[in-house]
């Protein structure tokens, strides 16, 4: 793979040795599945970005169950089954056989091989779990610095509608954000913002917006934006306010950010041209949240799953014997 050169990062700098597949921990190089897979010619697959952090005690991953209930829910959509107890096992058993604490951590599940109609069923599933060390895909000083984001680069794009795509992390749906990705690259911007007809803000490619008024923080809410982890975190942090937001109020804005488990709290440092001050809110916000992930902060509802199961314990293998997890899980 070459090293992706348009104004964004892009990311996997080195392939983990292991990777969880089928149930057994395989090579990298042995983990395969079929070129007739149906996940790869109709993108009929789900999967979630989650984080594990560093922490003296040993790595930690934030919102597992979080990320394992939107998992499921993109499954359904799809009629693939989901072994939850499996996945969480083995996202935290693929960080210990990969020697990782930081780490980026990413399950799909696909349909395989056994027909390429669009009618499902006769397909072989595949369930995947890879980690590999951290590195922010929007480029590691996008923290600091902040991002340049264009909504006109893109203002011929829309997202997928909910009533088409349903707003979870499928993995046929994410064409749409490469595509954005690529309109906003060749114009020389690291981000794209999607707006509806009607110009109301939906969310960039991989985050949530948000936009600061004063004090005061708005999450802006679309029925065609995923509904994001790292977002139900800030907004708790901050008691903010959810709300629909056009362009043109987010061109006002004192400061507008972006959410999401690989980017974090991304200031957007320009849009459009309209440059943005360093953001005392947005810094007090990226604060708080690093607080939440590495467990110094006390816990939020947020970072749990609204709908998921009750609380969360430690993954267990679900067969035979495993060591005892060395994984820590927030919820
Ligand atoms: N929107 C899209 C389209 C995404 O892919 C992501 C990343 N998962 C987000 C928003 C942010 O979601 P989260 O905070 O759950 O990572």
């Amino acid at each position: 793979m070459t090293e992706n050169t348009q104004a964004t990062t892009n990311w996997t700098p080195r392939p983990p040795q292991w990777i969880w597949m089928d149930g057994r921990f395989l090579d990298v190089t042995a983990a395969q599945a079929s070129v007739l897979s149906h996940g790869l010619h109709y993108g009929t697959g789900v999967f979630e970005g989650i984080r594990a952090y560093s922490t003296p005690e040993g790595p930690r991953i934030f919102a597992l169950d979080a990320h394992l209930d939107r998992l499921r829910r993109g499954a359904e959509c799809l009629g693939l089954a989901v072994d939850l107890e499996s996945l969480a096992w083995a996202c935290q058993e693929v960080l210990t056989r990969n020697g990782l604490d930081a780490a980026y951590i990413r399950p799909l599940v696909f349909q395989g091989m056994g027909g390429l109609g669009l009618d499902l069923g006769a397909q072989r599933q595949h369930s995947v779990v890879a980690a590999m060390p951290w590195r922010s895909h929007l480029g590691g000083a996008a923290a600091a610095r902040g991002v340049k984001a264009t909504i006109a680069a893109v203002s011929t794009l829309r997202r997928n509608r909910a009533a088409a795509i349903p707003p979870l992390k499928l993995t046929g749906g994410y064409v749409n954000a490469v595509l954005a990705k690529r309109a906003a690259a060749a114009a020389g911007f690291e981000e794209a913002i999607f707006v509806d007809d009607e110009d109301r803000v939906c969310e960039a490619t991989g985050e949530n917006v948000f936009a600061v008024f004063g004090d005061h923080v708005v999450a802006v809410t679309h029925p065609d934006a995923l509904p994001g982890i790292t977002r139900r975190a800030v907004l708790e942090l901050a008691r903010g306010e959810e709300r629909e937001l056009s362009r043109a109020e987010l061109l006002v804005a004192d400061e507008v950010f972006l959410t999401g488990t690989s980017a974090e709290v991304t200031p957007v440092r320009e849009l459009d041209g309209k440059r943005f001050p360093e953001g005392a809110v947005t810094r007090r916000l990226q604060a708080a949240y690093q607080d939440l992930v590495h467990g110094r902060a006390p816990r939020t509802a947020a970072a749990r799953p609204g709908a998921g199961r009750a609380g969360h314990r430690m993954p267990q293998q679900p067969r035979a014997a495993a060591p005892p997890p060395s994984v820590q899980v927030t919820t």
